[in-house]
């Protein structure tokens, strides 16, 4: 059986080291550090993570500000707000909710953050930075994945890993940032060949498609540490992941439950993200 990687406890962990560091550096700056939240239009889901994102700011006692923008908002408006937020020195971080109304280019909305301040790490700045080493911000799921990795004390140089998922928030990140750590590394995406054959051969499996319970435990190799970041409605309405946890950890030696495991995770790295821009600030 299993140990389970308890994102929650973490992110509770994480989320005191930032409350301390935050009335440290707000003694320092004379401001708390300071995160703006862009929230175009009234997607169910995209109005939940922000209030999240807001109400988490509260809680370590950063200041935080929810920009609620009508539906029909024109790119060149959303870009200005963006300009101003990138000049206000108030500000430590900008984050826009994706996704972006159709008549939106997001890449163009993104590519106008002031890459200093993008705490979701989305910039082709940070993103190219994160290919080459050095990034200002890692993207909040894999850092939260490798923060993870590194509370187990989880052996990744010299390990296989296998990322199953190649998206540019998830999959790619994820990827580069165990490369980095030193891992040998394989990303699978929809047209991978014989899916078991990469996953079996994983000791770290990351696995993040959006597709209920797709990696079952005969996918699974004996002592193999499960990170699953996938987030999806069963049949019956239940919030599950994309492994079938109930095979999986029968296999796994470290496995993360859904929720409470990459989940709550995603959250804190993006106050840990909006910290690091604050400490750069007051430096
Ligand atoms: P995405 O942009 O839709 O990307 C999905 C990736 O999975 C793509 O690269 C796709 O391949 C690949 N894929 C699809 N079917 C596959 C298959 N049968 N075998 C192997 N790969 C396959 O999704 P995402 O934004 O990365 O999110 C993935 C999941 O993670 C979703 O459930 C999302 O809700 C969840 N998520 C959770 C958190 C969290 O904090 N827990 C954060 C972000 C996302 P192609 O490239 O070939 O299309």
């Amino acid at each position: 059986m299993s140990k389970l990687l308890d994102g929650a406890a973490l992110a509770k962990e994480l989320r005191q080291q930032c409350r301390q560091n935050a009335d440290v550096l707000a003694a320092r700056l004379g401001r708390k550090p300071g995160l703006d939240v862009i929230l175009v239009g009234q997607d169910p889901a995209s109005q939940v993570y922000v209030r999240h994102k807001v109400a988490d700011c509260e809680e370590v006692g950063f200041r935080s500000r929810l920009h609620r923008l009508d539906e029909q908002l024109t790119q060149a408006q959303l870009m200005t707000l963006i300009r101003q937020l990138n000049e206000d020195s108030a500000v430590d971080g900008i984050l826009v909710q994706l996704p972006l109304p159709a008549h939106i280019d997001s890449r163009a909305v993104i590519e106008t953050i002031d890459p200093a301040k993008d705490v979701d790490g989305f910039h082709i700045h940070n993103a190219g930075a994160l290919m080459t080493g050095a990034p200002l911000f890692r993207p909040c799921t894999p850092y939260g994945v490798m923060k993870l990795l590194e509370k187990a004390a989880v052996p990744i140089r010299g390990a296989e890993a296998v990322v199953v998922g190649a998206s540019n928030i998830v999959g790619k990140p994820q990827a580069l940032l165990l490369l980095q750590a030193g891992a040998t590394v394989t990303i699978c995406n929809s047209k991978t060949r014989d899916l078991a054959a990469h996953t079996r051969r994983a000791d770290i499996l990351v696995v993040a498609v959006g597709r209920a319970r797709m990696i079952g435990g005969d996918m699974i190799k004996e002592g193999a540490t499960v990170i699953d970041v996938g987030m999806n409605r069963d049949e019956n309405g239940k919030l599950c992941g994309d492994v079938d946890f109930a095979s999986a950890s029968e296999k796994a030696a470290w496995i993360t439950p859904v929720p409470g495991g990459v989940g709550p995770m995603t959250r804190a790295m993006l106050l840990v993200n909006t910290l690091e821009a604050a400490q750069r600030a007051a430096i």
